[in-house]
């Protein structure tokens, strides 16, 4: 909801305006249709609800559009890790676990039993049942 708000208050300063001035018009207007009030005061409510909406959108859009531009210089200076290093550091080790032959995610395992010591790549169920310790 918040994100990109510069350019969705851009967006609320049109319709805000385009409301505003329409809607000030129209009640200036049936007020003076309806003779409720002074031809004066008609004009006075519609032109000064015109101004309002327009200023209060200037403000609204010129917020927006300082938030859209800072958004992008950001995005400029500021620097984002690369989608390859990303997966480098946290992509799971996969494959065939030289146990039991199951494709699944990997751990690097030490064995070490009355066979000696042996590095192997093995599922977590093996390397539990193993007695494995971490090969890192
Ligand atoms: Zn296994």
């Amino acid at each position: 909801m918040f994100n990109h708000i510069g350019r969705k208050l851009k967006g609320i300063a049109a319709a805000w305006a385009i409301l505003g001035v329409t809607g000030s018009a129209a009640a200036g207007v049936l007020l003076y249709l309806g003779k409720t009030l002074d031809l004066l005061w008609c004009i006075v409510i519609g032109a000064g609800g015109i101004i309002l909406s327009l200023l209060g959108a200037m403000i609204v859009y010129g917020i927006g559009d300082t938030h859209a531009k800072l958004e992008r210089l950001g995005d400029k200076l500021i620097p984002k890790p690369s989608y390859a290093s990303y997966l480098n550091e946290n992509q799971a080790l996969r494959g065939q676990c030289e146990i039991c032959g199951k494709t699944t995610d990997l751990v690097n395992a030490k064995i070490v039993d009355k066979m000696g010591t042996r590095f192997r790549k093995v599922c977590r169920e093996c390397y539990a049942t193993n007695k494995c310790e971490p090969a890192d």
